[in-house]
């Protein structure tokens, strides 16, 4: 018999399913710990030598056991982790990941359809994680959405669709004609819509960087002075980004003064809001927010403050023909049926740039309903809570100060002893910060403002308590002191 039980018969399936099975057991029993137990070991350590070494050997043409496998995986990878599943990782901007998340990880890998399109449950699921989001961003049913990795391909999605729907004739057949499409931003705009806009075939001068307030929002005066003159300078104006919450601060610009603008300048309004829309779901930050539902267009990012297991973000659209149109390309090989596998209306292949597309619906799908999206609307808000008694443990010591408004749940403060100028300020404070990571305390992060190099936090853990910012502080305040002595 010719089963792929059989010794003859060559698959990649195990040959001993039971072994396997027994194996991945243990996985699961290790891994559980492993979540369980993060605060307990290193967050983060340098790799030594030989761990180095084994990521430098030749394609492996010859098999080993999967526990072999497993052994090296324990003992070059897991104990030398990013460090953002811990409860004092703050920085960058990222989430912890969830349990319910693993396991719609671990079935969309079994299940492992192809999000291209097709009448299949996947499909459908996906379609309903969509609409619970335009629920949370108070976006209309007939809105277009789509699944992408993260808040970069949600962004240039957008912006893509703003370029072809304001462009004012079919850029699709004709490309850029004159080359003088104008997006808006203010100079805290993330670094991808940059990106984004380079790569939509406008070169960097098609975004107009506005300066923004003291608080780091966009001025309003500016973007509408830069607007007029460009008209006058016979560019044209297509697009405003809002930012709803910026890398740097956490800064959410006034989004409802910038939807009037929109309106009145029949302007592409969208909003990044890759750390901020899913804060929808706190009552602490929802009224800041107010303007998000009249965006064009929203970017969002699942695996930041939804604590989705990377990749997942979230690109949503009002005008569902408009993003259509900008990426339904249907060749013979594509072509849908009336019945069966191949029939449904909207294919997720015609709203973005991926064909294939992984199962990631299926994680938000599983912690959504598990956990419920009130239970993510308080982690948020317990969030921004900490973000403020950080700030009220550095507003309490006079060597400490903060260097920016605390926007959201982000808070840039440095140590400052006095009588120091910038450039031993901002060395003083590099090295607390590298010492405070090298020495396994924390993982705060850092940027730059005004010239002033400092410790930026941003809190977004479902794991981390109070305790952990005294820790914090204890320690930035006494390496600082064995620093200057
Ligand atoms: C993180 C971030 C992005 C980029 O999102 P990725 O998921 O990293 O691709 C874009 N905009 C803002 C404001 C961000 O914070």
């Amino acid at each position: 018999m010719n089963t792929n039980n059989s010794k003859n018969f060559e698959s990649l399936d195990p040959q001993d399913w039971e072994q396997s099975k027994a194996l991945m057991h243990q996985m699961v029993d290790d891994a559980f710990n492993y979540v369980q137990h993060v605060r307990d070991r290193k967050i983060w350590q340098d790799m030594p030598e030989p761990v180095l070494n084994s990521f430098k050997t030749a394609l492996p043409k010859q098999p080993s056991t999967a526990e072999q496998v497993y052994t090296e995986l324990q003992t070059n990878v897991l104990p030398y982790p990013m460090g953002n599943i811990h409860p004092r990782f703050w920085a960058w901007y990222m989430g912890n990941g969830t349990i319910s998340g693993v396991m719609g990880d671990f079935w969309a890998s079994i299940l492992n359809p192809n999000l291209g399109g097709g009448n299949h449950a996947a499909h459908k699921l996906e379609e309903q994680v969509i609409n619970w989001i335009k629920e949370i961003i108070e976006f209309p049913i007939t809105s277009s959405g789509l699944l992408v990795s993260g808040g970069s391909m949600a962004n240039y999605s957008a912006l893509a669709v703003a370029r072809n729907v304001k462009a004012g004739y079919d850029i699709r057949s004709e490309g850029l004609k004159a080359n003088n499409l104008v997006f808006y931003g203010s100079t805290e705009v993330h670094s991808c819509n940059i990106k984004a806009i380079e790569l939509l075939g406008l070169g960097t001068k098609g975004l107009k960087k506005i300066k923004t307030n003291a608080d780091y929002t966009i001025n309003i005066e500016a973007l509408k002075q830069q607007i007029a003159d460009d008209r006058t300078n016979g560019l044209k104006p297509i697009c405003i980004i809002g930012t709803s919450g910026t890398v740097n601060t956490g800064a959410v610009d006034n989004l409802n003064a910038i939807a009037d603008i929109c309106e009145q300048e029949n302007l592409w309004f969208h909003v990044d809001g890759a750390i901020g829309a899913i804060a929808m779901l706190s009552d602490k930050i929802k009224t800041q927010l107010t303007g998000i539902e009249r965006a064009d267009s929203v970017a969002l990012d699942l695996h930041k403050w939804l604590h989705m297991p990377f990749e997942a973000g979230c690109v949503m659209i009002k005008d569902n023909a408009g993003h259509k149109d900008t990426f339904s390309l249907i060749p013979e090989y594509l072509a849908k049926n009336t019945r069966g596998l191949a029939s449904g209306e909207n294919w997720f292949s015609e709203y973005g740039l991926q064909l294939s597309r992984r199962f990631r619906a299926l994680k938000v799908w599983m912690s959504l309903k598990e956990h419920g999206s009130d239970r993510f609307g308080r982690m948020i808000s317990r969030n921004i809570e900490q973000a403020y008694y950080l700030g009220d443990l550095v507003n309490n010591h006079d060597q400490l100060e903060l260097i920016a408004p605390i926007g959201m749940d982000i808070v840039c403060f440095r140590y400052n002893p006095g009588s120091l100028d910038l450039e031993a300020l901002n060395a003083l404070n590099k090295e607390i910060k590298l010492q405070i990571e090298e020495r396994a305390i924390a993982l705060p992060g850092y940027t730059t403002l005004n010239g002033m190099y400092c410790i930026r936090c941003a809190i977004s853990s479902h794991r981390v308590t109070n305790t952990d910012f005294d820790v914090l502080i204890e320690n930035v305040l006494s390496i600082g002191h064995e620093l200057r002595n």
